[in-house]
């Protein structure tokens, strides 16, 4: 049916591109593009010989130019971003300039301020409907499969929504005193800034883990949890209608979180670049470098993740709650694809976000957040794929 050419070769894009050599009848022809090149081939040679056609290229995604001659080459029907956030004003730029549709996982954020937000992308809003070319923002889980439950409980439970709660639990261990389960340099960006919901239409600041809670989750038990900020709060907040409060809470470790902070107290997770023997080195970059791998991480982790949305709101007339989640097994999409359960729960729905973008069931030209379009096909496509989903209609509530 399709052509999609697929930037990035990590955690993420491994467990897409498997998902995509599943649904070949959508996939017929994919390019893995990254900057390391080495790493597409392998790839390419684990997955070769099936109905899918592979092909492999070498790309620095912070160049426009070469995004798009890569692109003039290929002639993909879609791009899916699975590179970092950093790079995703350039890919934009490219399809752009190239009337091509664009599919990501995670918003823009500047190098040099971990604070992310859609404005930028957004404000590409007229130049992609202008170009008639759809772009698909946020197509993971959380922000993704979140953005979907948010809008098929709109669209078949609830008259209003007035509160969610997103609850994302790893309960994995990898035996490793400290480790991320994906990208480290974003991982750590994202935990250790102050966390953040939205009330009333305003922003509430906290300092980072100041709010805690233990929840019991379904197939997990009682974790600890903290509240953070999240990106899919503030199109959440905009798109589902009668919101008064939305928050996002994971949960960590003791382990994790008092080597978090032995880190920030020495300094380790700064992005400031400082001097080392006569470089400039950005003492997170170095951080990752050090740490383990998060796709060898695989073979290690043992437990589930929980991730779903508990919503309150009203259904003719009367209160009602209402919890979906999707519990996923670390060892058993190791067995599957080779890799741990945050890459495969972010995997999946990035080959499902494009697919709905060939079959031609999501094109809407402009640039739009995943709960802007019809959940039903995707939530089809959750169950078959990998990743069922659960509801609840009496689940404990989050104070
Ligand atoms: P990895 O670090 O494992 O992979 C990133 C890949 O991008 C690597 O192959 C890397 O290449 C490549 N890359 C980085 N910079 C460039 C560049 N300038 N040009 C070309 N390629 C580049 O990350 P993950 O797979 O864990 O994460 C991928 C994305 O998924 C991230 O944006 C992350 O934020 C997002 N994510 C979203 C989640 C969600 O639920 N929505 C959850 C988890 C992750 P190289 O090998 O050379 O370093």
């Amino acid at each position: 049916m399709g052509k999609a050419l697929i930037i990035g070769a990590g955690g993420v894009a491994s467990v897409c591109i498997h998902k995509c050599c599943q649904n070949s009848d959508v996939f017929e022809d994919i390019c893995i593009a990254s900057r390391t090149k080495s790493k597409c081939d392998a790839l390419k040679e684990k997955l070769d010989g099936g109905k899918t056609k592979i092909s492999t290229a070498q790309v620095n995604a912070d160049n426009v130019d070469e995004l798009i001659a890569l692109i003039n080459s290929y002639k993909p029907d879609v791009v899916i971003n699975l590179a970092l956030p950093y790079q995703d004003l350039t890919i934009m730029d490219a399809c752009l300039a190239t009337k091509t549709n664009y599919v990501d996982t995670a918003n823009y954020e500047p190098l040099d301020t971990a604070k992310f937000e859609y404005k930028w992308q957004w404000a590409y809003r007229e130049r992609f409907e202008k170009a008639g070319i759809t772009a698909l923002l946020g197509s993971g889980f959380d922000p993704g499969v979140t953005g979907v439950f948010s809008a098929y409980a709109m669209k078949h439970q609830f008259d209003e929504i007035n509160y969610i709660d997103i609850l994302d639990c790893n309960a994995g261990d990898h035996g490793y005193p400290f480790a991320t389960n994906f990208n480290p340099e974003i991982n750590i960006r994202e935990v250790s800034a102050k966390g953040s919901y939205i009330e009333d239409g305003k922003w509430v600041e906290t300092e980072p883990m100041e709010i805690k809670r233990v929840y019991n989750f379904p197939e997990i038990g009682e974790k600890d949890m903290y509240l953070l900020h999240h990106e899919e709060l503030e199109s959440l907040a905009l798109n589902i209608k009668g919101i008064k409060r939305i928050r996002f809470f994971m949960t960590f470790g003791q382990s994790y979180l008092t080597h978090l902070k032995c880190l920030e107290n020495v300094g380790m997770t700064s992005i400031e670049p400082i001097d080392f023997e006569g470089h400039k080195i950005v003492p997170l970059q170095f951080l990752k470098a050090v740490l383990p791998d998060p796709a060898s991480l695989g073979p290690r982790t043992k437990g589930k993740t929980n991730i779903g949305c508990i919503f309150i709101g009203k259904k003719d007339g009367k209160d009602k709650t209402y919890y979906l989640y999707n519990v996923c097994d670390h060892q058993e999409c190791y067995k599957e694809v080779g890799s741990q359960a945050v890459s495969y729960t972010t995997g999946v729905p990035a080959m499902i976000g494009a697919a709905m973008i060939l079959t031609g069931k999501w094109n809407k030209p402009g640039v739009h957040n995943i709960e802007e379009f019809d959940p039903d096909p995707f939530m089809d496509a959750l169950n078959k794929f990998g990743l069922p989903w659960k509801e609840s209609f009496n689940p404990e509530l989050v104070d």
